[in-house]
């Protein structure tokens, strides 16, 4: 077996070990690369691992026509969750739409509002989650492991995908002819909110594009434990 038969071997009983030891469990996709890969893998076992977005209302129009492209292929709807009317609503009226790039708390605020809240109703209930995070991906995740405790939410958190290269993941996306998000075509290696995402040139670090006027060390939405430790999302007083 070559290495990344091997990879997708073992991604493959992590997947069905969550599926039996872990139920109800369910997969934060993204819409970016590493969540189509796991995607494919999870709906072609058709294993009973349900799969959200957190639809944030600042995606770009790319990663929104992902939801009826896996809809074509594998005729899964992805359940989506939004923010709360009202928090964004007080969030803009005291900081405008674009307050985020005013500081690093107003820009975790945003975040807080628009994807950690809805995250914890789509977790709510469920005994693991899984992530498409790869320990390659940013300074951040260097010590990411396959499975690890989730004490911000009480359950296991599962990233199938640590040990994988940016490579890995377009060969099994080119192999398995793998639906995925145009961006990544024209310079966007990864995806989150519109006004928070940008272009990288050659040789940049693959989440340089992400909240890019910000230092690498805070670059991360409050979604995640970042080398075990809880990155602390304040509320900002409107
Ligand atoms: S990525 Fe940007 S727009 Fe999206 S929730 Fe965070 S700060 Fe708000």
């Amino acid at each position: 077996m070559s290495q990344p038969d091997t990879l997708v071997a073992q991604t493959r009983l992590t997947l069905e070990r969550i599926a039996r030891d872990f139920s109800p469990a369910v997969f934060a996709s993204s819409l970016a690369a590493e969540d189509m890969v796991l995607t494919d893998l999870i709906l072609k076992a058709r294993l009973p691992i349900g799969i959200f977005s957190l639809e944030t209302g600042r995606l770009h129009p790319e990663t929104l026509a992902m939801l009826d492209q896996v809809k074509e292929r594998y005729s899964y709807e992805i359940a989506l969750y939004r923010p709360q009317p009202e928090a964004v609503d007080a969030y803009v009226a005291a900081h405008g739409l674009n307050g985020f790039y005013d500081s690093v708390e107003l820009r975790r605020e945003c975040c807080r509002i628009r994807k950690v809240e809805p995250l914890s109703r789509a977790l709510f209930g469920n005994k693991a989650w899984v992530t498409g995070q790869r320990r390659a991906q940013s300074s951040t995740r260097s010590s990411l492991l396959v499975e690890e405790d989730d004490p911000a939410h009480f359950m296991t958190k599962f990233n199938p995908l640590a040990d994988w290269s940016e490579q890995d993941i377009w060969d099994y996306i080119r192999a398995n002819n793998v639906p995925y998000n145009e961006l990544h075509d024209q310079g966007y290696p990864s995806i989150g909110c519109a006004p928070c995402t940008r272009a990288i040139q050659p040789g940049e670090d693959v989440r340089a594009g992400r909240w890019w006027w910000e230092n690498p060390e805070s670059k991360e939405c409050g979604l995640h434990l970042v080398d075990g430790k809880l990155i602390r999302i304040k509320s900002v007083a409107a």
